[in-house]
């Protein structure tokens, strides 16, 4: 597993020291030795770094009073257990949402419990659906967000009616944006979907900073660059972080175009091709 994207506490680079100092674990708390540590001082004990993706994602934003979800989920995205694919992103997405939605309404007794249940449905969902079923299990997480916060099941109405609502939105969202599979990139574009969802549906708003910045495509083979709407841009780069600004812009399914079309690319030649895969 590799770890070059940053600070797991707050993205910022991580620099090596000539001689190990003591320092206190940014997650757990505890003192430990460490010849490592991020330029606002952080550092990551042996045992937080071990932690099984689906607990670190649960204990986070069971903890955090983070309401931007895209903000939570790449803070998240950090740990080395969150691989650049996998299945862990079926059970992120539903968990940044009901843990930015409680922070958003104050509804955070009641977000114990819908952590556990979106974690226990998400469980179910296997990886690369969205390549051999036509149904990206980051747009079913939008899904098991709302089924969970409503607690629908096989029997409810209106519930049921939304929280298929949101799969359908999210995924619109995602297979505008064309393949191939990126989990991040499907996780930003589900995210950033819900929470226009979710402010047209129960009214409550969650903020998105924008614009929303991917800081895993070195480790993704696949990574479309200029293609897609996340990669950085020079102008972006500087202004990636803190994300605490405004809305995200929408450039979504309503505008008919693929992610990455919304901002004029240099060159051309990259753009070619990769024509719509619709
Ligand atoms: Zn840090
Ligand atoms: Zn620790």
């Amino acid at each position: 597993m590799r770890h070059d994207e940053g600070c797991v506490v707050c993205g910022r680079p991580c620099r090596a020291g000539r001689s190990p100092r003591t320092v206190a674990c940014g997650l757990c708390g505890a003192t430990f030795e460490s010849i490592e540590v991020c330029e606002a001082g952080h550092a990551i004990c042996e045992r937080c770094r071990a932690v099984p993706a689906e607990d670190y994602i649960a204990a986070v934003c069971a903890a955090t009073t983070e309401r931007d979800p895209v903000a939570l989920a790449r803070r998240l995205m950090l740990h080395p257990a969150v691989q650049i694919h996998g299945p862990e992103h079926h059970f992120l997405v539903p968990a940044v949402l009901l843990a930015a939605h409680a922070n958003a309404t104050g509804e955070r007794e009641a977000l114990p419990a819908r952590l556990r249940e979106a974690r226990r449905r998400s469980r179910t969902l296997t990886g690369c659906l969205g390549g051999t079923h036509g149904d990206c299990a980051a747009a079913v997480g939008a899904g098991v967000f709302v089924s969970a916060l409503t607690g629908a099941t096989p029997l409810s109405r209106i519930e049921w009616r939304r929280s298929n609502l949101a799969t359908a939105r999210a995924l619109v969202r995602i297979a505008e944006a064309g393949g191939p599979r990126c989990c991040k990139r499907c996780a930003f574009l589900a995210l950033i979907e819900t929470a226009d969802f979710v402010a047209e549906t129960f009214g409550v708003r969650i903020p998105i900073a924008s614009p929303v910045v991917c800081t895993h495509f070195e480790r993704n083979a696949e990574c479309l660059r200029l293609d897609c709407q996340f990669f950085p841009r020079p102008s972006r780069a500087r202004t990636a972080a803190p994300e605490r600004a405004g809305p995200t812009t929408r450039t979504g399914p309503k505008e008919k175009r693929p992610a990455g079309r919304a901002a004029p690319a240099k060159k051309a030649v990259a753009r070619k091709s990769s024509a719509r895969k619709r």
